[in-house]
């Protein structure tokens, strides 16, 4: 039986990859665990390297998809040829972050803490967050 180092708990396979990640000191933790480490690092950081999730509800999301925020992003200049993406959210923290995608051969955006986005980011989230209703 494989037990998480940080909660204790049993990890449990459900299909997607071990279980667990790899941290520090070789240690292994849940992937409960993997998004409460991330929630940490983003208080402490105010900065995260997240994956853009763009199937259904457009997300950004942590390795294993244990952490999730819902995410607006336009597409902005080009960056050597690759198209750039602007990608916004609200952390569970209610703090506004700002991430960019570069090119669409990768899911990565890199994210920041930011104290303002622009006012149609801002409407659009609102949006799906249902503060308002679109007219
Ligand atoms: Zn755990």
């Amino acid at each position: 039986m494989v037990t998480c180092d940080v909660c204790k708990n049993e990890i449990k396979h459900d299909g997607f990859g071990t279980g667990y990640g790899i941290g520090k000191d070789n240690t292994k933790m849940c992937y409960t665990c993997c998004a409460e480490e991330d929630k940490r690092f983003m208080e402490e950081n105010n900065k995260i390297t997240l994956y853009h999730s763009t199937n259904d509800n457009e997300e950004v999301i942590n390795w294993p998809g244990t952490l999730r925020f819902r995410s607006v992003s336009f597409q902005g200049e080009h960056n050597w040829g690759l198209p750039r993406y602007d990608v916004y959210f609200i952390d569970h923290t209610g703090q506004k972050w700002y991430g960019r995608r570069i090119g669409d051969n990768t899911d990565l955006v890199h994210c920041r803490k930011v104290n303002h986005i622009n006012w149609f980011a801002q409407r659009a989230l609102d949006r799906i967050h249902n503060k308002i209703s679109w007219s």
